[in-house]
């Protein structure tokens, strides 16, 4: 089965399970994609690090890491913590090719953006992902993620949200060999944009933020291209 022909039986799959209408958790319908009672088990992001959106137990201006770290980021919204039902959508959903598990906290991401009136530019960017990653899903989380925020915040943009590339140059893996440091160094150059008219304020999309240094990197390569702002855009941070 050829790549493409996989993507779109997992996207029928998709649309039948979202034309349905049932709680894609505990399959009860009428309620949406997911229901009242499976939204309160996930984990609100609730009090958080202001930049990089680190779990705390109070509202941080900025966490430890913000204060003595280059953090190149603007700011990372991750509205859920990735854990419990969160984190099991989330692994569901990349490692068992069910997409249709991203939906509900898709939503809950556009809703949140709209209820804290978070400005946004409407020029975004994916985190490339890897070949191999592609090949074992079946489909792209952060395309996913894209194409669904914007249809649900199209309407509430002042002008339409379009791709700027971002490509992966080279792999993450083979700098194992190198030092904490040297990796922090050199981690910009395994991303490139080719595009000179680089916008001044940007939106970064990934799935879930972990120690946040792929988002940080990718954040380095569109500053260096001319960019002045990043804002990054995601499901869930992890807790610490
Ligand atoms: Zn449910
Ligand atoms: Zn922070």
């Amino acid at each position: 089965m050829t790549l493409k022909n996989l993507s779109t039986r997992l996207t029928t799959l998709v649309y039948k399970r979202i034309l349905k209408n049932q709680c894609c958790v505990c399959e009860i319908t009428d309620e949406g994609s997911l229901c009242k009672t499976c939204r309160q088990l996930l984990a609100n992001n609730q009090y958080h690090c202001q930049r990089c959106a680190r779990p705390a137990q109070t509202m941080l201006t900025l966490c430890g890491e913000c204060q003595t770290s280059t953090i190149h980021l603007d700011r990372i919204i991750a509205p859920l913590r990735y854990e419990g039902l969160c984190r099991g959508l989330i692994r569901k959903a990349k490692f068992e090719q069910q997409p249709h598990l991203l939906y509900p906290l898709i939503e809950l991401l556009a809703e949140h953006i709209l209820q804290q009136d978070i400005e946004l530019p409407t020029d975004w960017c994916l985190i490339p992902t890897s070949d191999e990653s592609l090949k074992t899903r079946g489909f792209c989380q952060t395309t996913l993620i894209y194409r669904q925020l914007k249809r649900q915040l199209a309407e509430h943009m002042t002008s339409p949200i379009k791709l700027f590339p971002l490509v992966r140059t080279s792999s993450i893996s083979a700098q194992h060999t190198r030092s904490k440091q040297e990796r922090h160094k050199l981690s910009h150059r395994h991303f490139s944009t080719n595009n000179t008219a680089m916008p001044k304020h940007i939106v970064l999309i990934d799935d879930i933020v972990t120690t946040g240094s792929t988002l940080n990197a990718c954040a380095e390569t569109l500053l260096r291209s001319g960019a002045e702002r990043v804002t990054a855009l995601t499901l869930a941070r992890t807790p610490e």
